[in-house]
């Protein structure tokens, strides 16, 4: 650690920038005591001040050793008028004595310098002024003390209160602490006990990392052909995969110490200590190799340097400092730096330069399978029953991540409590499912008659116009029971068998169709719109503007990016690349789409609707159907309808 004291100007010292303080803050406050006490007072010549005791025009006269203060007799007014005198009276007060008091305090006062002068003291017992000389019992020493010392001492003081509260909560130690920061910066953790084996569905990562895993096994078998194991390596995806997971499964199984703490925790309010905490980390690392070091969130410190609004200091230099750092360190001794974020775009590209996390470990959400093995590995921690079909769960979770997994694995334990049972069933997963998606069932929450009959037909809709078209996934479930998250009810798709990874025109185009044919059902059967159909219309819109803005599926528009995500891995929003006009239009091209879709599923829900109203009443009795009863109906229509067309031929 050569470049230890780099950083150190003295200004960096908290200790001296606190004492600096504090004497520039007492020097202005004796200024202003001092302003305060000469403030309304005059100075006067010692002859006026002989002439106006002749005049009979002093009060009183203050003695003291360097100055005479001079009160002059008052010359106001002299009665308070007679509002304001009865006023005092109804308040309590004495008008007399308060009159008394004001003329005392708005004398004028004049001072000047003491002269040994004998005439004086007669002049003043001859014109009776009153005249008197404070008692001394001030001591320069006391005087020094109390100006200077007790004022000094009470501002340090409370400096030190202040930061050592502060640094408290920042785990530090005091004033002393700041700038040094302590172990509590960071998670040692010898043994994390994480393997490879309880992160599952990562098959790829697993895989770059195994190499991270084998070279802290054995370095020497890479040292001796020449080959340099890169410093660090980052992890990237959206929240939730399991990157943290996985950072502490590659200590695990290479049975190393681990080092972990959070990109935000480095960032503090004094410049300066996110660096010094870098260097204290590296060295306490360095000494343990080999080890992981692993920084959660680092975008926080890791950000871009240029092209900020407000540029961050504290941040900069911190980054500069593990910049350094990582440079400064022998890979040789198996220190590896792991990181996770889950913005990429927003890191410093010397972060990630050749040397530095050159390499990138992508932790996307899991797929069917994936998902499928990260139930099996939570599920071996709840009691179940033996039939339970994870398959089935892991088709209804398409995009969630492990962690809304391994949410919804407990949260079907919790049911299995509630409803007193020892063992989870695959009713207790699948319900888990919908609590995750959907919010709990609100069973407390009555419906009119008349609502309960919009909403039936508003799911039907969207049942039916699944059923109807071709691109679409099969109807799982249809219900009307009231959830916390805001639905009334809901129409929940799956795919049968395998997951999709690829979306044609013509099934957004029919997905499109389905989610607008809630709407279409409430007008066709009731006349009416309601607002339960805003977040139908809110995906159907979101849909539509993807394709023509993002997958090039617009005839209009052919194949433009007029969009571009931002932050893939969190919300995705998109911004706009396109000038006003063609905004405008695609605007315009919206509507147009989306009424397309709203005349087909109109004409759909027209076509079948002698089976809209059975299914609909149907619901409407059962509150809850499958899509198997939901399809045989639908069958059992359609023939009855078939039939009778037959007849009529
Ligand atoms: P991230 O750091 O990517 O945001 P975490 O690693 O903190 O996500 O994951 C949170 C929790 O989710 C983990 O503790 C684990 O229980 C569960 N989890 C996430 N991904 C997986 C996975 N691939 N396999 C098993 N469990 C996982
Ligand atoms: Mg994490
Ligand atoms: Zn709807």
């Amino acid at each position: 650690m050569e470049n230890k004291n780099k950083n150190r100007s003295p200004f960096k010292n908290p200790l001296l920038i606190f004492l600096v303080i504090s004497v520039i803050a007492t020097i202005i406050l004796n200024m202003i005591m001092l302003s305060v006490q000469t403030t309304n007072k005059q100075e006067i010549p010692y002859s006026e001040f002989l002439s106006m005791l002749e005049e009979n025009k002093v009060d009183e006269v203050i003695l003291q050793r360097e100055q005479i203060t001079i009160y002059e007799k008052y010359s106001g007014e002299d009665e308070a008028s007679p509002e304001i005198t009865s006023l005092m009276r109804f308040m309590g007060v004495d008008p007399q004595a308060v009159i008394e008091r004001t003329k005392k305090n708005s004398r004028n006062v004049y001072y000047t310098g003491y002269i040994a002068d004998d005439r004086l003291l007669k002049l003043l017992d001859e014109k009776g002024v009153q005249y008197s000389t404070p008692i001394q019992h001030q001591n320069p020493i006391l005087d020094f003390f109390l100006t200077w010392i007790l004022p000094l001492g009470v501002i340090y003081l409370l400096f030190f209160l202040l930061t050592r509260s502060m640094s408290k909560k920042m785990g530090g130690g005091g004033i002393m602490g700041i700038g040094q920061s302590n172990a509590k910066m960071y998670n040692i953790e010898n043994a994390t006990g994480i393997t490879f084996a309880d992160v599952a569905g990562q098959e790829e990562a697993k895989e770059s990392l195994d190499e991270i895993v084998d070279y802290l096994h054995n370095p020497s078998k890479y040292i001796a052909i020449g080959a340099k194991q890169p410093k660090g390596a980052l992890l990237v995806g959206p929240p939730g995969t399991g990157k943290t997971l996985l950072a502490k499964a590659v200590a695990g199984e290479a049975k190393v110490p681990f080092f972990s703490l959070s990109g935000s925790e480095f960032v503090e309010m004094f410049v300066g200590v996110g660096a010094s905490r870098v260097r204290d980390l590296f060295k306490q690392a360095a000494a343990k190799a080999p080890c992981i070091v692993f920084i959660d969130e680092i975008d926080a410190i890791g950000k871009s340097r240029d092209n900020q609004l407000n540029s961050n200091d504290e941040r900069e230099q911190t980054l500069n400092q593990l910049l350094s750092e990582m440079d400064g360190f022998d890979s040789s001794k198996g220190l590896v730096i792991l990181a996770a974020t889950n913005r990429p775009e927003v890191l410093d590209k010397a972060l990630l330069r050749p040397g530095r996390f050159d390499r990138r470990i992508i932790v996307e959400k899991p797929d069917l399978k994936g998902r499928e093995d990260i139930l099996k590995v939570h599920i071996k921690n709840v009691k179940t029953e033996p039939d339970i079909n994870l398959h089935e769960m892991a088709l209804a979770t398409s995009g969630a991540a492990g962690a809304d997994l391994a949410n919804m694995v407990n949260e079907a334990a919790l049911r299995a409590v509630r409803c007193n049972r020892k063992t989870v069933t695959q009713e207790d997963l699948m319900e888990a499912v919908e609590v995750i998606i959907a919010g709990k069932e609100k069973k407390d929450r009555i419906l009119s008659e008349q609502e309960k009959r919009i909403v039936s037909f508003h799911e039907v809709g969207h049942a039916l116009a699944t059923a109807v078209q071709k691109h679409t996934q099969p109807v799982h479930k249809i219900t009307i029971v009231p959830r916390t998250m805001g639905s009334l009810g809901y129409t929940m798709q799956m795919p049968e068998e395998e997951e999709k990874y690829l979306m044609s025109k013509d099934e957004i185009l029919d997905q499109i169709t389905v989610f607008l044919a809630g709407r279409a059902a409430e007008e066709l059967v009731f006349n009416t719109k309601t607002t339960g159909a805003a977040n139908d219309i809110e995906r159907a819109t979101e849909l539509v503007r993807n394709m023509i803005t993002q997958y090039g599926m617009s005839d209009k528009f052919g194949m433009a990016a007029l969009e571009s995500i931002q932050n893939k891995y969190l919300d995705g929003r998109s911004v706009s690349n396109c000038s006003e006009e063609t905004k405008t239009d695609i605007d315009k091209e919206i509507v147009r789409v989306l009424k397309e879709c709203y005349d087909k599923a109109m004409n759909i829900l027209k076509e079948n609707r002698d089976a809209l109203d059975e299914i609909a009443e149907f619901l409407i009795s059962k509150e809850t159907i499958s899509g198997e009863q939901f399809m045989d109906i639908f069958n059992k229509v359609k023939e009855k309808r078939n039939t009778a067309e037959e007849t009529t031929e």
